[in-house]
């Protein structure tokens, strides 16, 4: 069976000689000193290990099952949910006004990508309630914090979003869902969601559904849309239970991964509801959550990776097969381990240079959404708007390809569900759909981001990569390895926003025929920025005379690798972008 090692050094690595955490001036970064979080990651690395890494396999093979409206998780879920609860995990960087920690963001997602490495689909319940406790954070009345955060920050009621009805995912105006005004201001909501993750269980007393629905008079399409609040369970005003409201669980998807995750179709047939957040402005609340949801996603396909890597590493050190080309290295054994073989090599590096710079790609990420909640700083929050879809996208697809590069390390026994490296692949695959498909995520990314705010923060973007060249370009330890591949991509990408502002609006087919390409480039020249950036830090480190060299040598290394093997696709990306619309869009629909 698999197992999972939490990356606990790459993660302090990362954040305290790259992105020196506690030296900022965000508030709540001062306390993140290394023992501090060393602590943290460390008995959070020990919960995925020892409690939700083994309840992987069981959640894979049983499922969720319905029964009479109730939806029984797989064995052992519902203690370890207690365990994680008790241990005040589930609202490690929520405010300490409703019972969280208030840590930052920056250490919740670290926490988060173990839990995720070791078990996704449980990690889901609690990740779906935090991202609607954020929601109702934002956008709720006082008595509606009051009355949900409480018990959402401890998951003893967890959370949903939904949005997704059967005949419409990615174009939400037209949704048919429909909310009626009550005269006691609550809502009566009729209509069917789909694919509702953790719609319905047993780990929990109440949950509670953010719903998406028209209230009927109100704009046509996606202005007419609101935000509900929707309880299993009608609470009272003294804060207890009362009755059932009328939402149900009609039955739950057979899916390909993620089983241990009930993705059910929700009835509601008149259930009550409190408007979240004002009238026709459901999408903007809901963005709260997707946005952190979408963080959230691309970090499964980290955690995936990840895990998937861990196995593949462990087997290709023990399984034998063939010599190595340059003379054998196991003479006693009847072969060579699998990581003598020179492509073997070549998938492995591909793997743990994605996975290192994605994870310092991800933490950055986090530090500029703590910058822009907690320190109110504009140009972080423009930052990290630009980079969302490229955080959900990119991480998503590289992701999901690395745990098939893992498989297949594997051979045949990486097909067979017995090794379990299948559930890494099948499981990961749903990062690159839900949470708005990947292809929108890139629609978002050019249709929307670049041009925002008139392209300022993609320009803020290209400034701060210049400012990184320059500010190091005497550092000649640097200067090859990194910064001239550096530059060479951040070019490329340049290259292509500049074909998108000529040619975008003379024909946009130009620049969404190019928009993956160019969401892919970004991903690449963002990880090509962290690996200049811990190649820095690793350089440092080596100078100050580190007692751990073997792993800065090991970084620089790795970073070598991805700034010659992987960085290069920028120019492939271009070429296509540059390409434009034609070759894409020649053919009429009656030619396929
Ligand atoms: C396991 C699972 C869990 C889920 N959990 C939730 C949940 O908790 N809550 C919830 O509300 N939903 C959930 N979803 C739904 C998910 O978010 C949607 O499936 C997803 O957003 C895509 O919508 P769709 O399936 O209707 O595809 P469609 O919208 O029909 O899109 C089909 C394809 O066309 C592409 N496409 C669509 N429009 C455009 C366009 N304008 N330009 C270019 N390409 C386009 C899309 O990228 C996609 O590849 C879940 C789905 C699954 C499978």
């Amino acid at each position: 069976m698999p197992s999972y090692t939490a990356p606990t050094r790459d993660m302090q690595f990362i954040l305290h000689d790259v992105l020196n955490v506690s030296e900022q001036d965000t508030p709540g970064y001062a306390e993140l000193d290394r023992e501090f979080t060393s602590a943290v990651l460390g008995e959070a690395g020990k919960i995925s290990s020892e409690v939700l890494s083994p309840l992987n396999p069981v959640g894979d093979s049983e499922g969720c099952v319905l029964e009479n409206g109730v939806v029984r998780t797989p064995k052992g879920f519902k203690a370890a949910f207690d365990q994680v609860r008790e241990g005040g995990w589930t609202a490690l960087d929520l405010p300490e006004e409703y019972g969280g920690q208030n840590m930052p963001y920056v250490l919740g997602t670290a926490v988060g990508e173990m839990f995720s490495g070791a078990n996704q689909a449980f990690t889901m319940y609690q990740g779906l309630t935090h991202g609607a406790a954020s929601a109702i954070l934002v956008h709720g009345s006082d008595q509606q914090k009051e009355t949900y955060l409480p018990k959402m920050f401890s998951c003893e009621w967890t959370g949903t979003m939904n949005l997704t009805e059967p005949h419409c995912g990615t174009d939400l105006g037209l949704m048919r869902t429909k909310a009626e005004p009550q005269d006691d201001g609550s809502y009566l909501l009729t209509g069917q969601k789909i694919f509702i993750s953790s719609g319905e269980h047993d780990m929990a007393d109440n949950i509670v559904h953010l719903v998406l629905a028209k209230i009927p008079g109100g704009p046509e399409g996606i202005k007419g849309v609101s935000l509900f609040i929707v309880p299993k369970f009608i609470v009272k005003d003294d804060g207890s239970l009362g009755d059932r409201n009328g939402v149900t669980c009609g039955k739950i998807e057979e899916k390909m991964g993620i089983h241990g995750n009930s993705t059910c179709v929700m009835n509601y047939d008149g259930a009550t509801g409190w408007l979240l957040g004002e009238e026709h402005k459901g999408m903007r609340a809901m963005f709260t959550m997707m946005n952190e949801a979408r963080i959230g996603v691309g970090m499964q396909g980290l955690a995936q990776a990840e895990v998937a890597y861990q196995n593949a590493l462990a087997y290709a050190k023990d399984r034998l097969q063939g010599r190595a080309v340059t003379g054998t290295e196991n003479p006693d054994g009847p072969a060579d381990p699998l990581i003598v073989h020179p492509d073997i090599r070549r998938s492995l590096m591909d793997q743990k240079s994605f996975i290192e710079g994605a994870r310092a790609f991800m933490l950055w990420g986090a530090e500029l959404i703590d910058r822009s909640h907690r320190g109110e700083d504009a140009a972080a929050e423009g930052l990290i708007s630009l980079m969302t879809p490229v955080i959900k996208g990119f991480i998503t697809d590289e992701g999901y390809d690395m745990t098939v590069l893992a498989q297949q390390v594997y051979g045949g026994h990486g097909y067979i569900e017995e090794w379990g490296m299948s559930q890494f692949t099948r499981d990961a695959r749903i990062a690159m759909i839900y949470e708005g498909a990947n292809g929108v995520q890139a629609l978002d990314l050019v249709g929307r981001k670049l041009a925002q705010d008139s392209g300022k923060h993609v320009m803020a973007f290209f400034e701060m990569i210049k400012t990184f060249l320059k500010e190091n370009e005497g550092d000649e330890a640097l200067k090859k390895d990194f910064l001239d591949p550096l530059k060479a991509a951040s070019k490329d990408l340049q290259a292509s926003a500049m074909f998108f502002m000529q040619n975008g609006m003379k024909n946009p087919n130009a620049a969404l025929a190019g928009s993956y390409d160019f969401m892919h480039l970004f991903g690449h020249v963002c990880l090509g920025l962290m690996w200049a950036r811990m190649a820095k830090a690793s350089h440092a480190a080596l100078e100050a005379g580190t007692t751990d060299e073997a792993f800065y040598k090991t970084k620089l290394a790795t970073g070598r690798f991805y700034m010659k093997r992987r960085l290069p696709a920028t120019a492939l990306h271009l070429a296509r972008i540059e390409s434009g619309a034609e070759p894409v869009m020649e053919l009429d629909a009656e030619a396929f």
